[in-house]
């Protein structure tokens, strides 16, 4: 047991969430059916999470009332994105226990801060060069002399901000159309598959992980997940110790997710980290023993962790707004509903507006490959 949790009974522990889109929205379900309290505060954006927090405070992160009001209602403070301004983070840290640490999500929100730190900590990545200029980038392209992907520092999620490079192009041409002060050169990796293990770290350093996941994308943004991935249980071994080794160097406490490239020849890169729960988790709602989220809620609390078990094999469908009939319309759930192991997780967005994330659909079945031609088939009906 860790030495000192913070008091369970409600009203006692209120948990504060920087962020309140789905991934907040899914952590304060699990709070509620956990009789714990949660401040979900929105930063003024569209917030999915704010029908089911017991407090909201929809204010900009840089409005300094908001912080003093947030501070003055939790108990633990939490994040369910990563870009909020270090300001923020740092003065929430001063006056209330917040996890993962600034640090912690600081690294992971700036692609030069994280692979410096994948670098200076010996975790396995892929060739990069910090570009501020286009002789950088020319330096750089010379040195790589092959494909490459040039990507901004900051701010960058699902493919935005990102040039895919042959190697050839001007070097000069292509940072004029860069949109962004400072950028990161990554070698092309001809990845087959790419994974992300969830791992947790709680208030003792005690760490579980969850079975990793084998993430397709359609146009840059997760489609599917199957769980288990279909790698070799030496693989799987592997990103769990690569997940585990990067929360301990992290010093982190709450749930991470590591995405991971694997090449045909066995060796994992990893491609990049999130300081919250992700979306190649959301299986554990109905697959797993324990969900990230209520995981999520037991680290940062400084609860003993949950069982990360999988309890069936699953494949996670991301539902996207083109999946709609028109921005109010939903898809036709009676066949999934008909489906009898699929579940539906809708965010409550108000618009499906192209590419957006309006839910997730969980498939379980006794194999992998079964619960994903289920999905495909349900996607292609609602895409057609
Ligand atoms: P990211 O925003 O870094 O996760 O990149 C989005 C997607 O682009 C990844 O999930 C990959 O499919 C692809 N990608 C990014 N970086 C590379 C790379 N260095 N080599 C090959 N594919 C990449």
């Amino acid at each position: 047991m860790p030495a000192s949790p913070i008091p369970l009974h409600t009203p006692h522990c209120i948990v504060g969430v920087i962020g309140g889109g789905q991934l907040g929205r899914m952590i304060a379900l699990a709070a509620r059916r956990m009789g714990i309290r949660t401040v979900i505060w929105t930063g003024g954006l569209e917030a999915p999470a704010v029908e089911v927090a017991d407090e909201v405070i929809d204010l900009p992160f840089d409005d300094t009332v908001a912080l003093k009001d947030f501070c003055n209602r939790i108990t633990v403070a939490t994040v369910e994105f990563e870009n909020i301004p270090r300001a923020t983070l740092e003065a929430v840290a001063a006056s209330a226990p917040l996890h993962p640490s600034p640090r912690a999500i600081t690294i992971s929100q700036n692609r030069e801060r994280e692979k410096n730190f994948l670098r200076e900590n010996k975790i396995p990545h892929t060739w990069f060069a910090v570009i501020s200029s286009s002789a950088d980038l020319a330096a750089a392209m010379k040195e790589l002399n092959g494909p490459g992907v040039l990507k901004t520092a900051d701010f960058g999620y699902d493919g935005k901000g990102q040039i895919k490079l042959e190697g050839t192009e001007d070097p000069e041409k292509i940072w004029a159309v860069f949109d962004a002060p400072r950028g990161v050169l990554e070698a092309w990796v001809p990845f087959e598959k790419e994974l992300s293990v969830m791992v947790a770290r709680g208030a003792d350093g005690e760490m579980v992980t969850y079975d990793a996941s084998e993430n397709r994308h359609r146009h840059h943004i997760l489609d599917v997940s199957i769980v288990p991935a279909r790698i070799s249980p030496a693989v799987a071994l592997e990103a769990a110790a690569i997940a585990r080794r990067v929360a301990e160097a992290l010093g982190y406490r709450g749930i991470l997710g590591v995405e991971f490239f694997l090449k045909s020849d066995g060796t994992l890169l990893v491609n990049e980290t999130a300081p919250r729960p992700h979306n190649s988790g959301h299986h554990t709602l109905d697959a797993c023993a324990t969900s990230q989220f209520e995981q999520q809620l037991r680290a940062v609390i400084g609860l003993p962790l949950g069982s990360t078990r999988l309890l069936s094999p699953v494949v996670m469908l991301n539902l996207l707004g083109d999946f709609w009939q028109n921005e109010t319309t939903p898809p036709n759930w009676v066949p999934l509903f008909e489906d009898g192991e699929a579940y539906l997780h809708l965010y409550g967005k108000r618009r499906a507006i192209g590419r957006r994330k309006m839910g997730h659909a969980n498939f379980l079945a006794a194999t992998p490959e079964a619960a994903l031609s289920r999905a495909e088939a349900m996607k292609e009906m609602w895409l057609d």
